[in-house]
């Protein structure tokens, strides 16, 4: 589990340290753990503050960029997806996705045959298949019935993104890594040769600075890349594009599987994903011309957009603003040349090396551990030397497959729920929980135990930390979870050492934001 530790504890040298803490940073943190480097990792914010929680959470192939030509790219994260269903159970679970075909409407039953066999031979396995109108509609009684001609089913996999990060970064530090969060690069040191030297890093609130010594340097700090390493490609920058989504109870969109819709205005896919309890609709794709160092929002327009396209195609379905849960926006980023739409923009990412510091950035949260990879071996000159490990050994920890003899009453479903989420940690959550607490925080799977276990052993420094990104309910629970802020308080009062009054600000600050980045802007019932 992640040590409470600041960076006046930190030793002064170290083989590598990593710069982002989002899923990028978290895979090369665990990768050069597992080849016994003595390795940091610092994140200026939280942990997976950034683009790793707040995607669409899916673990795919991407059919799409198939259809864009990027054959390679589909087939990586197909391959990868396929590692992590069976390294990551109750973590990394598989998702069925349903794709109507209508009438007269792009793409038809054969451009998408083809895309879904090329698919399943990425996969080694046959699991697509069309169905007939009558059929496609018991699948999913809600979808507009005109011009309806059958639908797809095919599979990919979905993921806490979160969460995903945490199990990294967690299984890193118990492997001999250090990881802090609210702590900033300020700085990359040279030496007169131009090598990477040293960082100076910062703790970003009580503003303490320390200068460690490194040859190494890995700059994961996704769409902030080039603030520590400007693009080495004249004509190729990051270029931030945001995408949202909007969360639904069950009871409001109630279906069992993914539907992907095609929004008429632009022919793009909107998703609509069964996730944790709740339903996410998703995602925009436009350029972020706000302050990237601000928490991104969604905008009305935004908001419009994806709900034009929900309100089409389940025409019987009362979803509005009103009955939406919560909001999310993140920042892709992108390596533009400018002149594409953002949707058309390459999904890949780079990786840039001089002279000690190597930067990645682009890409999935899908393809991970083969940026960590790319990576780690352009960063390799400058590592002492170490012997890489195998490719193929799993990147995560094992966990037990089968539900511990002491079970304290929860199903084999929990049980994998847990050990994807906390490693064999979940063990020691559900030994110290009572028997009240290992129980599910209503329209959620999140176990109250969660939070106090979170609070205690994964560095929260912030109420928005516990509730947005080591739990959900957040994203989940209406209005933030404030119906159960006296009840996290009480959980939590003995593993976070604020008094009264931090009690009091951290509940402010934590609805102040949630009102601000994660709701309906404007709404007017917001209290
Ligand atoms: C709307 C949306 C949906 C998506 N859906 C999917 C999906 O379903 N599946 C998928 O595979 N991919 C998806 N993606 C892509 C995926 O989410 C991103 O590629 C991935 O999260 C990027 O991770 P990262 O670690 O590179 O960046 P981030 O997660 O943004 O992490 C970078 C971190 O660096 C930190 N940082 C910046 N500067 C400094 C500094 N000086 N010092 C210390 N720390 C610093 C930031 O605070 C930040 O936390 C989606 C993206 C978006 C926007």
């Amino acid at each position: 589990m992640v040590k409470k530790m600041g960076i006046e504890d930190l030793r002064e040298a170290w083989d590598l340290v990593i710069i982002g803490g989002g899923i990028t940073g978290a895979g090369v943190f665990r990768e050069a753990t597992r080849m016994n480097l003595n390795v940091l990792l610092v994140e200026r914010m939280d942990f997976a503050w950034g683009t790793s929680s707040r995607s669409t959470k899916l673990v795919h192939g991407g059919l799409r960029y198939l259809k864009d030509g990027h054959p390679l790219l589909t087939k990586t994260s197909v391959e990868e997806r396929e590692r992590m269903l069976k390294e990551a159970p109750g973590l990394v679970e598989q998702v069925g996705f349903l794709m109507p075909v209508y009438r007269g409407i792009s793409p038809g039953k054969w451009s998408l045959d083809i895309g879904l066999i090329l698919y399943d031979l990425m996969a080694h396995e046959k699991q697509h298949r069309f169905y007939d109108t009558r059929e496609f509609s018991a699948l999913t009684p809600h979808l507009k019935r005109k011009g309806l001609a059958g639908g797809f089913r095919f599979f990919d996999a979905q993921v806490d993104d979160a969460r995903l990060v945490l199990r990294l970064i967690n299984e890193a530090v118990a492997a001999g890594g250090c990881a802090l969060n609210y702590t900033a690069a300020r700085e990359i040191l040279r030496n007169d040769d131009g090598q990477v030297a040293g960082v100076v890093i910062e703790d970003t609130e009580t503003l303490e600075k320390k200068t460690l010594s490194t040859g190494a340097v890995i700059n994961a700090t996704g769409a902030w890349g080039e603030e520590l390493h400007p693009s080495p490609d004249r004509k190729r920058h990051l270029r931030p594009l945001r995408g949202s989504h909007l969360v639904f109870p069950r009871s409001v969109i109630p279906i069992e599987q993914a539907v992907t819709i095609v929004h008429p205005a632009d022919n793009r896919p909107v998703f609509a994903i069964p996730w944790e309890g709740a339903v996410l609709v998703g995602t925009t794709d436009v350029d972020y011309k706000e302050d990237i160092q601000k928490e991104p929002s969604i905008t009305e327009e935004e908001i419009s957009y994806l709900l034009e396209a929900i309100q089409l195609f389940f025409p019987s379905l009362d979803v509005s603003e009103d009955n939406c849960v919560s909001t999310f926006a993140g920042i892709r980023p992108v390596l533009s040349e400018g002149n594409l739409s953002p949707s058309e923009e390459s999904r890949d990412y780079v990786v840039w090396k001089y002279k000690g510091l190597v930067t990645v950035t682009g890409g999935k949260l899908t393809t991970f551990r083969k940026m960590a990879w790319d990576t780690l071996k352009a960063a390799k000159a400058f590592l002492p030397p170490v012997r890489f490990i195998g490719r193929r050994d799993p990147v995560f920890s094992p966990v037990p497959d089968r539900i511990p003899e002491e079970d304290f009453g929860l199903s084999a479903q929990t049980w994998r729920r847990l050990y994807g989420r906390y490693g064999e940690a979940a063990n020691e959550l559900a030994e110290t929980a009572t028997m009240a607490d290992l129980k599910p925080i209503p329209d959620t799977l999140t176990l109250w135990a969660e939070l106090p276990f979170a609070a205690k052993h994964e560095q929260v420094r912030h109420l928005s930390d516990l509730l947005l990104r080591r739990v959900r309910i957040g994203l989940l629970t209406p209005m933030g979870g404030k119906e159960y802020i006296k009840r996290v308080q009480k959980l939590c009062e003995s593993s976070l050492p604020w008094d009264r009054k931090r009690w009091k600000q951290e509940i402010k600050d934590y609805l102040d934001l949630w009102r601000q980045s994660y709701s309906i802007p404007n709404r007017k019932k917001q209290e």
